[in-house]
């Protein structure tokens, strides 16, 4: 039996994507293989929990509509991910994966108990990281095994070259797909100017590409 490193477990909105103002359980799973310039989440703490431990906290909530996997980055902890997801199919709660988009192998480990996958695309100029395009890729083909959508952060720092190459390989493999372009600070002025501007850009590869800030930021809840 494994256990999960658990930063915390709430019921709130959805803040991002296509699926924003619904009611969900997040099960904020700690720690990252990345590290992003713009990370809104660092983690300091977690608690260790079975999966019973879990999956009773999560049913002192009612009436929402997904359990979303969140992080962090959850599939880091994808053993526990197998066992604690079945659970939750047996009593048709529908699962909402918030992931990195990189971990593709740990994905096809748990893709059967998932029915919802909201999967960053991250681009180096954004993250100060590593060009991520290949596992991307990869990760996008195993995806779409279920309904998937894109986001990706724009920063000021965003370049075009980057989002061109993240248009580019999407629509190779998934060119109807909901491709998210999420302001990092959604009210700078400079920063909506650029949006609308890669927001016309993506129109050529992507039909479904649309902009949309975080609303819980907006909306000032959790
Ligand atoms: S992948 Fe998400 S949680 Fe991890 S560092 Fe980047 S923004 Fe933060």
């Amino acid at each position: 039996m494994y256990k999960g490193r658990i930063s915390e477990i709430f019921k709130s909105i959805q803040g991002e994507g296509p699926y924003f103002g619904i009611s969900q359980v997040f099960v904020r799973f700690y720690g990252c293989n990345l590290n992003c310039a713009y990370c809104d989440t660092r983690q300091v703490y977690f608690k260790e929990m079975s999966v019973e431990e879990v999956k009773k906290n999560i049913y002192t909530y009612q009436d929402y509509h997904s359990i979303s996997i969140t992080g962090g980055e959850p599939l880091l902890q994808v053993d526990f991910l197998r066992e604690l997801l079945p659970q939750f199919k047996y009593d048709n709660k529908l699962i909402y994966l918030e992931t990195n988009g990189v971990l593709y192998q740990n994905l096809k480990k748990i893709i059967p108990w998932v029915d919802i996958i909201a999967m960053d695309f991250k681009l180096p100029s954004s993250c100060g990281s590593q060009d991520l395009f290949i596992q991307h890729r990869y990760f996008l083909e195993e995806a779409l095994k279920r309904e998937t959508f894109i986001k990706v952060v724009i920063t000021p720092s965003t370049k075009e070259e980057d989002l061109v190459e993240a248009f580019s390989i999407v629509r190779s493999i998934s060119p109807e797909i909901i491709f998210v372009l999420q302001p990092e600070h959604p009210l700078e002025e400079a920063l909506k100017e650029r949006l609308g501007y890669f927001l016309d850009l993506g129109k050529d590869y992507l039909p479904n590409i649309r902009a949309i800030p975080q609303m819980h930021k907006i909306l000032g809840v959790r």
